[in-house]
């Protein structure tokens, strides 16, 4: 495994991380989440991604009592969560990053986690009506608090990130650290275009989510849709809509051709290229079977074979605004 430092921040995370979303709580139980998080932390990952949201809270659930069951040692992993939609409908309770919403958002998560902090939290998205400011303090506060080491954001503008950042600076509070965009060969433009000039500038690290773009980069759908696969649960019809395009399929099936050549998976290959992005610290993988996180983290021995030849070919290949033969 390699080791990345956040950004500008001390801490290293592993390259490639494990996530939750739609697993932990809805296709994963503690016995078969703890089966992924072993064979990840077995091979030197570090760092285990969550949201309060995921599966109504569950998902936060099933991972504390799969690292209990594990007995890992505190010291040797990373755990995130994220706040922002939060369970309840009430006015100060959903879509909002206010001061009390952050507050108790941090004391649930801790309390379903079972962990006395987590290591990383982020706002889960921007909110266009609490200042930035009061956001800004608040997570400051949590971070002095112990609650949280560091603090980042979710898919806010870089405009937005840059003015928190600059708020924290002025105030002498703590920053904001690392931002979690989708990144993967369909959705590039935020991380390689909008964010460019924060990361020299303000040290901003990046963990990246959807690598395989919701397993679509797995090649596992131009075959048609698996039974037990994502895009087949009726509650993400809407993902499966507007993921399963003749043109991205198209891109698919270029990509496991390279793949194939390399002797690897087309989700390694599509994994590798994410990870060999040097401004990305971790590459949050998902997986809903112990052997798709085994599959998926041999592609940390691919990222050293991508020179930049094969970078533009593989990006040629993923690219989906060409039309499908
Ligand atoms: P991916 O795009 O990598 O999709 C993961 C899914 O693809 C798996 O759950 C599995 O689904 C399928 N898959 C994975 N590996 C393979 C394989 N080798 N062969 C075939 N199918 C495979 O990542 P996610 O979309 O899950 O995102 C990763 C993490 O990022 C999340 O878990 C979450 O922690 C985070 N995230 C953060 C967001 C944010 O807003 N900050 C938003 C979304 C995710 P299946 O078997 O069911 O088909």
């Amino acid at each position: 495994m390699d080791y990345r430092r956040l950004g500008s921040a001390g801490i290293k995370v592993s390259s490639l991380s494990l996530g939750s979303w739609v697993t932990y709580g809805s296709q994963v139980d503690v016995a078969e989440a703890t089966a992924c998080i072993k064979a990840a932390y077995d091979e030197g990952v570090n760092f285990f991604d969550n949201a309060e949201v995921y599966a109504g809270g569950m998902a936060e659930t099933i991972m504390g009592e799969a690292l209990r069951k594990l007995g890992l040692r505190r010291s040797s992993y990373l755990v995130s969560t994220k706040i922002y939609w939060g369970l309840e409908k009430g006015p100060n309770e959903r879509n909002t990053l206010n001061r009390k919403r952050l507050i108790e958002g941090i004391e649930g998560s801790l309390g379903r986690l079972g962990l006395d902090y987590v290591d990383l939290l982020y706002c889960h998205r921007a909110d266009r009506e609490t200042p930035i400011e009061e956001t800004v303090y608040a997570m400051s506060d949590i971070i002095s608090s112990g609650k949280a080491l560091y603090w980042g954001t979710s898919e806010w503008s870089a405009e937005e990130i840059r003015e928190a950042w600059e708020i924290a600076d002025r105030r002498n509070l703590r920053k904001p650290q690392m931002e979690q965009p989708q990144y993967n060969l369909f959705c590039r433009e935020r991380v390689e275009g909008e964010y460019a000039r924060l990361y020299e500038g303000l040290g901003l690290g990046l963990t990246t989510w959807s690598p395989l773009a919701s397993g679509l980069l797995s090649g596992k759908y131009n075959a048609g849709v698996p039974g037990d696969s994502r895009m087949a649960r009726p509650d993400y019809a809407w993902l499966k809509e507007k993921s399963l395009t003749p043109e991205k399929l198209a891109a698919v099936e270029r990509l496991s051709q390279i793949a194939k050549e390399l002797g690897a998976t087309t989700a390694q290959l599509a994994l590798a290229w994410a990870s060999s992005n040097p401004r990305v610290s971790s590459v949050i993988t998902g997986a809903s079977s112990a052997a798709q996180v085994r599959e998926n983290l041999k592609a940390v021995e691919l990222v050293g074979r991508i020179t930049r030849e094969l970078k533009e070919r593989i990006e040629a290949a993923g690219a989906s605004d060409r039309k499908a033969p």
